[in-house]
Formats: structure tokens, sequence, C-alpha cells
């Protein structure tokens, strides 16, 4: 993992998302945007944002509202999932 990657990765976990939508795109970061008032979760496009020449700006500073109701939405920023991260689960009896 290069230091870009290794540095957006770190504030993510941090809650910290002053990453452009192009960097999200290209680390293949993905984000959400939540509105608490139609309690809708919806993937934010991020290849679109670019496409639409706002690849450059933080994703916190875009104005995210949600079509139904117009309401600001909640970002929400998930690093990659690695493709096997070891971990093993149970079903408590
Ligand atoms: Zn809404």
């Amino acid at each position: 993992m290069d230091m870009e990657s290794a540095g957006l990765r770190l504030l993510a976990k941090a809650g910290i998302n002053i990453a452009s939508a192009a960097q999200f795109a290209r680390y293949h970061h993905k984000a959400g945007v939540y509105c608490p008032q139609c309690q809708r979760w919806a993937d934010l496009k991020l290849h679109e944002l670019v496409m639409r020449g706002l690849g450059d700006r933080p994703l916190v500073s875009l104005p995210l509202r949600c079509r139904e109701c117009g309401a600001p939405g909640e970002l929400q920023v998930r690093p990659p999932a690695p493709a096997w991260g070891g971990a093993t689960w149970s079903v408590g009896a």
C-alpha cells in the first residue's frame, strides 16, 4: 500500500474525510450518503462526480441533498474491504 492510500485509510478511520472524490475513486474507497429524514442510504457515484468536474473537491465540501425530501445528507466513507481479513465467525447458540 502506498503512502497516499495509507493516509486515506487513516483519515477515514479517524472520521476525517478531507479527500477528494477523485482520490477516493482512485484508491477504491466508497462513499455512501444517508438521509436522516427518509432513513435511506444511497451510494455516491464517485466516477460520476469526477466526470462532472467535481473530482478535485473534498467530499465534505459537496452540498449533498436527498432527492426525495431535500434534507442534507450525511456522508459515510468506507475504505476498501480486504479480500480476506482473517476473521472467523461463529453464531452463538
Ligand atoms: Zn430524504
